[in-house]
C-alpha cells in the first residue's frame, strides 16, 4: 500500500525514507521504525502526500522536530510527515509582523526576530523544535508563551482545504491549542512582535539560554519537562519530594539535575521511559494526591 505514497513522493521530488528509525528523529533518541517518513518541501508536496494517504486510508503522523514526542519501540505503521528544515521560510509581513512556515526551527525564528530588533520571542530562545510544534503545543517558558505573540496559523484541514485560525479561535491554553483536538496540519504562523532594542533583546535571550544550560540536563536526550505543571505545584518539586531523583528503569532515569525531566541516560527504550513515567505518576499520586499528566505526546 505504501508503494503508492513512494511513487507520489518520487514523482513530486519529495524526500522520503523507508523503515526510518524514529530514534534518529526524536530528541528522546528512542522509537522503532516508521514504515515511511516523508519530508515535503512545499505546500503542494505536502498536500499531494496527504491526499494519497487519505485516498488510500493510510495513517499519517505529523511531526515537527520530534522534541516533544515518545514513539513506540514497535515503530509506526503508516506515513510520518516531518515538517522541519525543508519547510522553513521566514519573512517580514510588515515592520512588526513575521510570517514563518511551520518547519522553521524556533531558534531560527528567534534569531530572525533578534536580527530585526523585534521583541516578544525572548522567552522562546532555547526551546527546541519547530514553529509548528510550538504553535500546536503553545510552547512557553520564563513567563512567556506562544499565545503572547501568535495571531494566526494557516493549516490544511482533514478535507485537504487550506484555511486558517486567528486570535481566540486558536484556543491557546496551557500546552494546548485548537489543534490538540484536530487532525490538521499547521503550515504557517503569523506573529505580532514589537520593535525593541537589539542589545536588550539579545541580553534577555542569552540569559534565558544560560538558565536552561544551568538548570536542565541538556547533556542527555529527553523531551524537556515530561509532565505538565499541575495547578498550584511544580512537577519537578513533587517528584523530588517523593525521593525519585535519580530513579531508573532500564536506561531511563529521573534526572538528578532536574527531577521534572526523564532522560535517556543509557540506551533507554521507549518502554523503559513509559514504565518510569508510570512509576513516577503512581508514587506522586500516592504521596501527594496529585495526578501528574504527561506533556510529552505518545505515538504508537
Ligand atoms: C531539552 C528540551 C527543552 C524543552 N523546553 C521546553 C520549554 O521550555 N517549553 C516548552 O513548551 N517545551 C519545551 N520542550 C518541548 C518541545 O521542545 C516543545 O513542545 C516544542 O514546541 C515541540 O516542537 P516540535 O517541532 O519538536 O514538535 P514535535 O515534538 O514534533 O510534535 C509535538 C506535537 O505537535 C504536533 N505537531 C508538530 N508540528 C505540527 C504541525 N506542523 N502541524 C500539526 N501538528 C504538529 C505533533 O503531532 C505532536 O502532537 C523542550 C524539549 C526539550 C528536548
Amino acid at each position: 500500500m505504501l508503494n503508492i505514497v513512494k511513487k507520489t513522493a518520487l514523482e513530486i521530488g519529495c524526500e522520503f525514507y523507508e523503515n526510518e528509525l524514529m530514534s534518529n528523529r526524536t530528541s528522546f533518541k528512542t522509537g522503532g521504525p516508521a514504515e515511511l517518513l516523508v519530508c515535503p518541501g512545499n505546500i503542494d508536496a505536502l498536500i499531494a502526500v496527504l491526499k494519497v494517504c487519505k485516498e488510500n486510508k493510510i495513517r499519517t503522523f505529523i511531526i515537527g522536530n520530534g522534541s516533544n514526542i515518545l514513539v513506540s519501540d514497535n515503530g509506526l505503521s503508516g506515513v510520518v510527515v516531518m515538517l522541519s528544515s525543508n519547510f522553513s521560510e521566514i519573512k517580514l509581513l510588515d515592520e512588526e509582523t513575521v510570517y514563518c512556515q511551520s518547519g522553521a526551527s524556533m531558534t531560527k525564528l528567534c534569531r530572525f526576530a533578534l536580527e530585526h530588533s523585534l521583541s516578544g520571542l525572548e522567552f522562546a530562545f532555547g526551546i527546541p523544535g519547530t514553529a509548528g510544534g510550538a504553535a500546536y503545543m503553545n510552547a512557553g517558558a520564563y513567563g512567556g508563551e506562544m499565545k503572547d505573540v501568535l495571531v494566526k496559523c494557516e493549516h490544511i484541514d482533514e478535507d485537504l482545504n487550506v484555511s486558517s485560525f486567528s486570535g481566540d479561535d486558536l484556543k491557546l491554553g496551557y500546552r494546548k491549542s485548537v489543534y490538540s483536538d484536530l487532525n490538521f496540519v499547521i503550515t504557517s504562523l503569523t506573529l505580532k512582535l514589537k520593535k525593541g532594542d537589539y542589545a536588550e533583546i539579545k541580553k534577555k535571550m542569552d540569559e534565558n539560554l544560560s538558565k536552561r544550560r544551568e538548570k536542565q540536563p541538556l547533556e542527555y536526550p529527553s523531551a524537556g519537562s515530561t509532565f505538565k505543571r499541575p495547578e498550584g505545584y511544580f512537577a519537578g518539586a513533587l517528584i523530588q519530594e517523593c525521593g525519585l531523583k535519580g530513579a531508573c528503569v532500564g536506561g531511563a532515569q529521573v534526572s538528578e539535575k532536574h527531577a521534572g525531566f526523564i532522560i535517556n541516560k543509557n540506551n533507554a527504550s521507549t518502554s523503559d521511559i513509559l514504565k518510569l513515567i508510570e512509576l513516577v505518576r503512581d508514587a506522586v499520586y500516592k504521596n501527594t494526591g496529585v495526578l501528574l499528566e504527561t506533556e510529552v505526546k505518545y505515538f504508537e
